[in-house]
């Protein structure tokens, strides 16, 4: 059997009253893209924290290419990419001192040719961070993403807020990463439907579906992801799992 690019476990995490992530466990086959749903509160973002150790699970266990994020963590930095939410970037450096600064955290970066022309942005390497347009910004942090040619990559919330164009040149540079594992994070179902090999579906901190679109389409006698989802959970697509628990 291949090894997991990623193994995740029976994790659980707790903050004070919440749990955030309740008895998780998933794999991602190597150049898979595996997606996360869920509403808003549903333990996604604690999910994919965990499997970047960039917090410790209460119990259970991550690994990533076999390694431990946490114990592993200088390893696991050269593997796995990831492009957070609101990627605080430094907003008066190029698009190219961007790239240049993430190329010398790795030990074999990509050229900075090879990243930028990835996401399209050949012609704005002298234009500062603060200058793009949310799409520009959005497919910037993505390249920092890959510029240590992850083996590994996570993307959470790929392209929420963009326009029409700036989502399909995105899903474009995704589709062509065939080798890289991947772990997306959406609420978005065109995009889970294009890009995701197999999904997970969370629910209040506990996966709830799991299996390819198709499969969780049809578990649910539903005619597309988006009643899929809206069926198993419960929930509307855009709805809040706190507000929903105190009405
Ligand atoms: P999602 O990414 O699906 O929106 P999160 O993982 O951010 O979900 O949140 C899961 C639950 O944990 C929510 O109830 C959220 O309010 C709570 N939570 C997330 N981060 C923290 C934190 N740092 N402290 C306390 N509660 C948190």
């Amino acid at each position: 059997m291949t090894e997991p690019a990623v193994l995740v476990e029976n994790i659980r995490k707790r903050y004070k009253d919440t749990v955030a992530v309740d008895d998780v466990s998933f794999r991602v086959d190597p150049g898979e893209v595996l997606g996360v749903l869920g509403v808003n509160g549903a333990g996604k973002s604690t999910t994919i924290e965990l499997v970047a150790g960039l917090r410790a699970p209460d119990s259970g266990s991550v690994r990533v290419l076999g390694l431990d994020p946490r114990k592993d963590r200088k390893a696991v930095r050269q593997l796995l990419g990831v492009q957070l939410q609101e990627a605080q970037l430094h907003d008066a450096l190029t698009v190219s001192e961007l790239v240049d600064m993430y190329r010398s955290f790795y030990s074999d970066p990509r050229s900075a040719d090879e990243v930028i022309e990835m996401v399209e942005l050949g012609g704005k390497r002298d234009t500062r961070f603060e200058s793009l347009s949310g799409g520009q910004q959005q497919r910037l942090s993505i390249a920092l993403a890959l510029v240590g040619r992850p083996r590994v990559v996570i993307l959470d919330e790929l392209t929420t807020g963009l326009d029409p164009r700036a989502r399909r040149r995105i899903w474009a540079a995704i589709e062509a990463l065939t080798e890289e594992s991947v772990i997306l994070v959406s609420h978005a179902m065109d995009e889970v439907q294009r890009l995701c090999d197999r999904v997970v579906l969370l629910d209040a901190g506990r996966i709830v579906a799991e299996g390819t679109p198709a499969d969780v389409v049809s578990q649910a006698g539903a005619a597309n992801l988006e009643e899929a989802f809206v069926a198993i959970t419960g929930h509307d697509l855009d709805a809040d799992e706190d507000e929903e628990d105190v009405a």
